[in-house]
This record gives C-alpha cells, structure tokens and sequence, in this order.
C-alpha cells in the first residue's frame, strides 16, 4: 500500500536521490513501488528558425505502483510491464501546426504510433504539463506523489520548462529530473563510447528499439515524432535498469535477440494504441486550415463552408486562391518577415 507523503518525507526523498547517479537513481524509483513514484517522459519538435517555435510535446507516463507485482511485492521492471503499464501521448500545438520543417529533419506531426494525438493551445501546455504531474489514476496512490521527469537530454527538458513557465525547483514532490544521455554513458553500457553523449537516435537503435515498419521502411522519420520519442526514451531507460538485461537469455543469437527487441515494440504499438490520453485538455480533431475544433481535419476541410482569408497576402497584392488559402495567422510569408529563416525550412502549403 503506498504510503502518504509529507513535504519533509519528500524532501528525504529528494536528497537519497541526489546522491545517486542517473542510473542509480531510476534503479531507486522502480525498487520503491511503496513509495509510488510517478515517472513521466517528455520530449518535443520545434520548428527550424531563430523562434524554435514548438509544435509538439511527447509525454509518456508511467505509475511505478502499477507495474505488475512480484509475490514478495517489488515490481517487475522488464521491458514487458512497462509496455503494460505505460501512458503514451503526444500534444500538437495548434498555433504552430501549419510549420513544418522538412531540411535535414523532417516534422512527423502526424507519425505517433502509440496512440492517438491530440491538440492543444500553445497555453495549454503548462496546464497539460502541471495536470500529469499533479495527479494520478492509481486508486491506491495518495494525493501527491513522487515525480520523475525523464527526458533524453537535459538541456532541451530545461528549455521546454523555461518556455512552459514551469519552475519544477518550487513544486517539492518533483523530486529529480533524469536523462537517458547521462544514463547510456555509465561504464556498464557502451563502454566504447567512452564519455562522449549518445543522440536518441543511436541509443534506441542501440537498444533495437526502432519498431519494425509494416507499411513502410522506418527510416529516421519516425524519430522525429515527439511521442514516439518520450514513448522510446522510457524503453530505452528500463532497457538499461539490470532487470531488463539478458530478459531473453543468453543463449539467443544477437539477430534472434533483434529480431524480439522489436516485436515488443511492435506490440507497444499494438496494446496502447487504442488507450485514451490522460488528460481531457484539448481536441481529439482540428483544422489547422480554419480553426474549426472538434468537427474536422485539413484534408477534409471544404473551403466553401469554412472560407478564410490572409490580410498579409491580401496587401502584398497576392493571386485570391493564394489570399484564400490560409488565416492571417497561418501566413508562412508573414511569419517569415517576422522571423527570417530560409524559405525551404517550410512547406507553404
Ligand atoms: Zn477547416
Ligand atoms: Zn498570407
């Protein structure tokens, strides 16, 4: 039974996981299920210009009280239970939806595999933020409990709660913030990287965590996709926690080890895809054409029902189809006297 947390219990809390490395600290959260740690993954995709305007945030949450329980009462902390038990979700930012980058990284707004995404007002991502941190669904959790922020890497978590105007150092049951870079350089893993840092990219490959393509070959695509991201930045945390080591045995060929690391992604994709978001902020379906909430997506939008029109466009003596094409707000040519950045960095759509 998890067991209800004062601010100085916390604070104890804290400071044990001070102490510790990355690893160790993470290795702490899933042996203390009593303590019902809540540890929630986040990654996001901004667009390539001098703004880094943000277009998605990727959040996947897991309550370590719900991982499926051992008879002595600790919890399994494979790769498995944690496929079970974790929360994925992805949030679109509807002011910025219509940006796309596509130079060197390509945007995959619509990509996330594991569930459906969902959009939100670039105000609402504190809200959204502060809500999973705040509470829980567990029925036997207390009122507050623990938090862990995972992320990949430090400093673009450190931005994204900057931006979001979240200050994690005045919320005391955020009790320690940890990163898969940190994570993948202990001497126990990669050992031939020495102290160099690990893109995400590398490291899920590194832990065959890219899940197989069914319709079409995964290329680097599916990574930029915040969802998959904070979904896979979970795995490869778990996957670096001892109890995940060797779970298929040693006597496996590294293909045939391969070949199983990615049919549990596979099923990842499977067994949460029908899971609903956490959250009931923000909407299931919306235009990014007129703004339309709840009724329908750009490509079914019909312009005769839902006109709109660019002022921008309209005294730049722009053709009408093109004035007709797009709200003010959605002017790529207006954002781009705004903000220069290159012209191919953005489809104009
Ligand atoms: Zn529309
Ligand atoms: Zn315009």
């Amino acid at each position: 039974m998890p067991v209800n947390l004062d601010g100085e219990t916390l604070a104890k809390i804290a400071d044990i996981l001070d102490a510790k490395s990355d690893l160790d600290a993470l290795s702490y959260v899933l042996k203390n299920p009593q303590l019902n740690f809540r540890i929630i993954s986040i990654d996001s995709e901004h667009v390539q210009s001098d703004t880094l305007k943000l277009t998605e945030i990727g959040v996947t949450v897991l309550d370590v009280a719900t991982l499926q329980p051992h008879q002595d009462g600790s919890r399994q902390t494979t790769i498995e239970s944690f496929v079970e038990h974790m929360y994925p979700m992805n949030f679109l930012i509807c002011e910025n939806g219509h940006l796309f980058n596509n130079v060197v990284i390509e945007s995959d707004p619509q990509g996330f595999r594991f569930g459906w995404s969902r959009w939100i007002a670039r105000n609402e991502v504190s809200t959204v933020l502060t809500e999973l941190i705040n509470k829980t669904d567990h029925p036997d959790a207390p009122e507050v409990c623990p938090v862990v922020l995972l992320s990949h890497d430090a400093d673009k978590l450190h931005d994204l709660l900057v931006d979001a105007e979240i200050d994690i150092s005045n919320i005391s049951h955020v009790v320690r913030t940890l990163h898969t870079e940190e994570m993948a350089k202990s001497p126990q893993h990669y050992p031939w990287r020495g102290s160099r840092d690990i893109d995400l990219t590398s490291l899920i490959l590194e832990n065959d965590m890219k899940p197989l393509g069914k319709e079409k070959p995964m290329g680097e695509d599916y990574l930029h996709n915040s969802g998959n991201n904070a979904a896979l930045t979970m795995l490869c945390a778990a996957s670096m926690i001892d109890d995940c080591k060797d779970r298929f045995g040693s006597d496996l060929t590294r293909t045939e080890e391969r070949e199983l690391n990615h049919g549990l992604v596979d099923s990842l994709i499977l067994s949460t895809f029908n899971n609903k978001a956490m959250t009931k902020i923000g909407h299931d379906v919306y235009c990014i054409r007129c703004n339309a909430a709840g009724d329908h997506f750009e490509h079914e939008c019909i312009p005769e029902q839902n006109p709109v029109s660019c002022e921008h466009c309209k005294k730049r003596g722009e053709r009408p189809e093109t004035i007709g094409n797009h709200d003010t707000h959605r002017c790529l040519r207006l954002y781009q006297d705004i903000s220069p950045f290159e012209e191919d960095d953005c489809d104009d759509r």
